[in-house]
């Protein structure tokens, strides 16, 4: 009997702890040899720095239309691509592009009616002098965080509705986000919520910001919920007007969305030395790092979901 009562705590303490791990695995699961694979293939010369409109940044979305048909995602509407017209800023010799968002959903679990689109730029700036610009961290890494976020949703449905948004452009002056928002209502009148990702990749201090509680203060304890739990330090910040420069509020695919109205949660990393630099590769990416980043915006997306559900 002491045998037996022995082996039957035995037993119970190591389920708790199987169960344990199950529970923290369900929540923030997702392959990270496809995450790594997502940001090499990316960031590789022959996808000539993604470049709104040149070949490289096709062959990056027809790489990632693979990679979301294979998983049977669905698309919004009739198509995953969704193509828009801009006029460059900066004189590129083409007086028009073409860019292409590629939207997939995946349907909620709780009738809840609202929506979040999780959103990352999937083009970067292409070559300047000769110089291929591979965007590893600009944000081959964020895609591949809005991936692995999709991968653990699909095993384990959200709450609310999910748009997956990946969008071109953005290094031409949010386009893909722009017209994303302005065509909102007829992609989906239910978008309550702008969850970004742009670089969350390199950082030699472990530390990951995540901006939009200053325009949203009922975001903070859910921001701090989830810094409680995640393997990187959480940090609130870059989102207050006083600060100019090193306020981000519009300095990526977020800001479309705060300006019509829609809350955000932007997470990326500060500015670093390989920051728009043809140093920005795959092989530089702090692989500890950057899995621990992507465990901590799959958790963030789980939890913003929870509190959309319950608010
Ligand atoms: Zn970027």
């Amino acid at each position: 009997m002491p045998f037996m009562l022995k082996s039957k705590l035995y037993l119970g303490a190591t389920l708790a702890a199987v169960m344990s791990i199950a529970a923290v695995a369900e929540d923030a699961s997702f392959d990270r040899n496809a995450a790594l694979e997502t940001v090499e293939t990316l960031a590789a010369d022959n996808m000539g720095g993604r470049a709104a409109g040149t070949d490289g940044n096709a062959m990056a979305r027809a790489y990632l239309l693979e990679r979301i048909t294979d998983a049977g995602f669905e698309p919004v509407g009739p198509s995953f691509e969704h193509q828009f017209k801009f006029t460059p800023r900066l004189p590129t010799g083409a007086p028009e592009i073409t860019g292409t968002n590629l939207l997939f959903r995946i349907a909620g679990a709780g009738n809840t009616g609202k929506t979040i689109v999780v959103s990352a730029h999937y083009d970067h700036v292409g070559t300047r002098g000769g110089q291929i610009f591979n965007g590893a961290d600009d944000n081959a890494s964020g895609v591949a965080g809005a991936l692995a976020i999709a991968e653990a949703l699909k095993n384990n449905p959200p709450e609310n509705d999910f748009i997956f948004a990946l969008f071109d452009a953005e290094e031409m002056g949010l386009q893909g986000a722009r017209a994303f928002v302005r065509n909102r209502q007829m992609i989906d009148p239910n978008i309550a919520f702008n969850i970004n990702f742009d670089m969350l990749s390199r950082s030699d201090k472990n530390e990951l910001y995540v901006a939009g509680v200053f325009h949203r203060p009922e975001l903070k304890p859910v921001v701090e919920s989830v810094a409680s739990k995640v393997p990187v330090t959480l940090l609130m910040g870059h989102d207050d007007p006083a600060l100019g420069n090193n306020d981000w509020t519009f300095a990526s695919d977020h800001g479309p969305f705060h300006s019509d109205g829609v809350p955000f949660l932007y997470f990326g990393v500060e500015d670093h030395p390989h920051y728009h630099r043809p140093s920005d590769v795959y092989d530089s990416i702090p692989v500890d790092f950057f899995l621990r980043s992507l465990e901590t915006v799959v958790m963030a997306a789980r939890e913003v979901d929870r509190h959309l559900a319950a608010n």
